[in-house]
């Protein structure tokens, strides 16, 4: 058999190269190759390892004629073009968990540093002074950490600041009670968390969810004098909104390690107010996470080349043919309705059920049931969820995927029902599609209606009574927002009513705000599709 030919792009850790060639591949290590470098040698090698600097383009893709798969030491894959490799049929991995350690042990240095002024301290003494007043600090010890997110590194950070006696609360939508208790944090709600954490520290993913979770109005929200830590992703952190808070006082201190904009300019606010201190991105950048992801992508390249073997991908081949003609419309739906649900989703998700029914009954539906994962998973992380890693993602975070074949499909030729079952609930939609290819949301919840599944969106529920639907119109209207569809539905038992409002842009928190601060409006949520 022809001996397997890597090629190492970026600094690779040594160990990692170590692994790779006692794999038997053959290895060549050209490191800051120039694009058209990388253009010419790329149709000689089955694999490429990267980290975050060489950039796998589209048009480095089209002259990797051998190529199988990209490795990225790391977990961000911005630097590969994914589209173009999943069209070329070219696997990419990472290696998610790898930095976990070092990026919380970065996160507990920014706590301690900004609770004592470290920063701060050190200049004024390499100034020549000695300000033993100016830098009184404050002790961690039976304080209150406010973590947002417990996932890999997330969890590293709440056992070292209990190490440290402090007391733990947790925000995490999507983790459930008891994985909580086993950590030994209490879960509670973003608006307790702001209330009650003397340190709070972001260990979140980037997505529509998080962008921008800490605002103006957040920041308000938070203890006078608390301290705030973000070494999660740029973008969580409105960064004009944090300068005001700390310039105001209201912050005691805040610690970025990213950005919205990295390099950040020379101007920044931030860097004109005192109790900010910062670092250039390097929460991942210690000695031994950078050994950890080499050997970690090292090892899924040589059993990928080997036997096949695909571990932490993060996209996938195309659906065969025959499937996408056969299921055609009702595969972007079925990824519509677990985003959906994904979006309505109550607290720390359990299962997740597909039901088929009508004409879908007939055959089994994986692909459709792997789409509604990746829908509803999406919104949770920060690397791509696919068809591929969708099911795994589920099973580590204990949520169970059943899937149920129903003759019963009512009115529809087909109906596709997705539940999601948290410790707060459940969460339905439902959908079908018309003719050849006009996909309706069919059910939200206990509500029927008949709404296109596409683009901004905002459900409200509220008392069956008159007036709130037109309030509402007066309200979107005033600010500019132009409705483009609006499906009602009602709960007769519950005296209640639902609406589905297409919206042509994205409403601002502050309309929200004030819609749901309108009379017999009981809950607005926004949501994209
Ligand atoms: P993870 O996926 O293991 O954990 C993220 C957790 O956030 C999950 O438990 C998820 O349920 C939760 N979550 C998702 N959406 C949420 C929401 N809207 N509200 C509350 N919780 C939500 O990821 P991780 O490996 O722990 O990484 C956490 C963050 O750290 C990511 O943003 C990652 O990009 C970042 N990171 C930064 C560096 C760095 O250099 N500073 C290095 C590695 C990772």
């Amino acid at each position: 058999m022809m001996q397997h030919r890597v090629l190492v792009a970026d600094d690779l850790s040594a160990e990692g190269v170590r692994i790779l060639r006692a794999a038997g591949l053959a290895v060549d290590v050209k490191v800051g190759l120039k694009p058209e470098e990388l253009e010419a040698v790329i149709g000689d090698y089955d694999a490429v390892a990267v980290r975050s600097a060489t950039k796998i383009t589209a048009k480095v893709l089209e002259k990797a004629t051998r190529l199988k798969v990209v490795g990225r030491a790391g977990v961000g894959v911005d630097n590969v073009d994914l589209p173009a490799a999943t069209r070329r049929g070219v696997v990419v991995m990472n290696t998610p968990g790898g930095s976990s350690v070092t990026v919380a042990e970065l996160t507990v240095a920014m706590i301690m540093a900004l609770s004592r002024h470290i920063a701060q301290a050190t200049s004024s003494v390499k100034a020549g002074k000695w300000e033993k007043k100016r830098f009184q600090g404050r002790e961690l010890a039976g304080k209150t950490l406010g973590v947002v997110g417990i996932g890999n590194i997330g969890s590293v950070v709440v056992d070292r600041c209990q190490a440290m006696k402090m007391r733990v609360l947790a925000y995490d939508p999507f983790i459930s009670a008891e994985a909580a208790a086993n950590m030994g944090v209490e879960l509670v709600s973003l608006e307790e968390l702001w209330r009650a954490a003397d340190v709070v520290s972001l260990h979140v993913p980037l997505t529509d969810l998080t962008r921008n979770l800490v605002n103006a109005r957040t920041l308000a929200q938070m203890k006078k004098g608390a301290l705030l830590v973000n070494c999660a992703r740029g973008g969580i952190v409105d960064e004009k909104a944090l300068a005001e808070a700390l310039a105001s006082g209201h912050l005691g201190g805040a610690a970025l390690d990213v950005f919205e904009k990295e390099p950040p300019a020379a101007d920044h606010p931030l860097f004109k107010v005192d109790n900010f201190i910062a670092t250039p991105h390097i929460g991942a950048s210690t000695e031994e996470a950078q050994a950890a992801v080499a050997v970690a992508i090292a090892e899924q390249l040589a059993l990928y080349l080997s036997q096949g073997v695909v571990k932490n991908a993060v996209n996938v081949p195309s659906l065969p043919k025959e499937a996408r003609e056969q299921l055609g419309p009702y595969l972007p739906l079925a990824e519509k309705l677990g985003s959906l649900v994904g979006q309505i989703a109550p607290r720390g998700p359990q299962e997740v059920r597909v039901e088929f029914a009508g004409e879908l009954g007939r055959d089994p539906q994986k692909a459709l049931t792997l789409l509604v994962l990746k829908g509803a998973l999406r919104h949770f992380l920060d690397f791509p969820v696919n068809e591929v890693n969708a099911p795994s993602i589920a099973k580590e975070r204990g949520i169970n995927v059943r899937e149920e074949r129903t003759g019963e499909s009512h009115d529809y030729v087909s109906l596709l029902t997705v539940t999601l079952r948290g410790e707060g609930g459940e969460a339905v939609a439902a959908g079908t599609v018309f003719g050849k290819g006009d996909a309706r949301i069919v059910r939200v919840n206990q509500y029927r209606l008949e709404a296109v599944p596409e683009g901004e969106i905002i459900l409200f529920e509220n008392d069956d009574s008159p007036g709130v639907v037109g309030n509402i119109g007066t309200v979107l209207g005033a600010a500019g927002v132009n409705i483009a569809r609006i499906s009602l539905s009602r709960d007769a038992e519950r005296r209640s009513a639902f609406s589905l409002v297409n919206v042509d842009s994205e409403p601002t928190p502050l309309l929200l705000e004030k819609l749901r601060q309108l009379p017999h409006v009981r809950a607005v949520t926004p949501i994209r599709l």
